[in-house]
């Protein structure tokens, strides 16, 4: 479902110059269509304009798995398994453990030296963290979070990140830390730039925002069985109760979902589902086919590598990011007068 004709970056591109785009996830196990559709798609085509950097952020794990570091490890290879299944190329991009690149936890260490407290505890998303997942969650390294992430940005040069509103808050604390460094002792880091991106909401079998916790998600690893399964279970319009009663397609998931997997048969969808010539079992049938042939490819792909492979690619991908974080780390230590040369 990756739109090959979507414009380039030109509106983020500096002129002439190839964006490096980071970006990374907290281990989190199989990842689902909501992921794929949202978020993986997307870092697809970056990858395949831009120089990109993908992060596999254990150490963001431990900010709140802290007490379960067998579930951290367990998670990782699985979502590196959903990202080379999506397409992206560990040759062509570098896929890194977070852990591995000692060079991230060093700059947080020197950054922190700098930000005031205030900054931290200022950034939304802490207080309603907190509030979501109880007192117990708020460490020291928990309030760090958003200066680990322009950690794992900067330390690269990463210039642009592929960001939803929501993050939007972290980036601009990361810029604010950035300018701050860069006063103190001359201009070393680059400010990251936000590349906005619309993450559709994708619905799961209940209705709601597909996602794990609610256990309403189709995953990229199902197998055809199970995905029919799943999506035949999806609710729909509660007053299309017989084949023929109108339905209404706008307020309803399987429709959203034909959006991706049938683009080019919503419209006839729309007006047979409307007119109560289309009933809810034949629709959500066509969506599975649909949505299967689509998943097929990726479902071979992922079956294709092993747990082996996996450690081989977050092993050169780690070596691969340390040399570009070992020369920023060398310019920062020189800046901070750590080092004379
Ligand atoms: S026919 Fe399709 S779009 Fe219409 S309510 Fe049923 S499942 Fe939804």
């Amino acid at each position: 479902m990756i739109d090959e004709t979507a414009p380039p970056l030109d509106s983020a591109r500096r002129q002439g110059v190839p964006l490096r785009v980071m970006s990374g996830s907290r281990p989190t196990g199989r990842l689902h269509l909501g992921h794929l559709l949202g978020v993986l798609e997307n870092w697809v085509r970056l990858s395949r304009e831009s120089e990109a950097f993908f992060e596999v952020a254990d150490l963001h794990a431990f900010t709140t798995g802290f007490d379960d570091p067998q579930a951290i490890r367990d998670a990782r290879d699985d979502m590196v398994l959903d990202w080379l299944a999506a397409g992206i190329d560990p040759e062509r991009s570098v896929v890194f453990l977070q852990s591995a690149v000692p060079e991230i936890s060093e700059l947080h260490t020197l950054l922190s030296m700098i930000v005031p407290v205030a900054w931290l505890q200022r950034v939304p998303t802490y207080k309603d963290q907190i509030e979501e997942l109880g007192p117990e969650v708020a460490t020291y390294g928990f309030l760090g979070y958003p200066l680990l992430q322009l950690c794992d940005i900067a330390v690269f040069g990463g210039d642009t990140v592929p960001v939803g509103r929501d993050q939007l808050s972290h980036l601009e604390f990361g810029r604010e830390v950035v300018r701050r460094f860069n006063h103190l002792y001359g201009p070393t880091l680059v400010e990251p730039q936000a590349l906005l991106s619309a993450f559709p909401a994708v619905p799961g079998t209940d209705g709601r925002k597909m996602s794990k916790s609610y256990h309403n998600a189709i995953d990229i690893a199902d197998d055809e069985e199970t995905t029919t399964r799943k999506i035949r279970s999806y609710l729909t319009d509660p007053q299309k109760v017989r084949r023929n009663d109108p339905g209404r397609p706008e307020i309803c998931p399987v429709f959203a979902l034909h959006h991706y997997a049938n683009p080019d048969r919503v419209p006839e969808i729309r007006e047979a589902c409307a007119a109560g010539a289309l009933g809810c079992v034949d629709c959500k049938m066509e969506l599975a086919g649909s949505l299967n042939a689509y998943l097929r490819p990726l479902r071979a792909r992922r079956a294709s590598f092993d747990r082996a492979q996996i450690d081989a690619i977050l092993e050169r991908g780690s070596a691969r990011a340390r040399v570009v974080a070992g020369e920023t780390m060398r310019a920062v230590r020189r800046a901070m007068r750590l080092i004379d040369s």
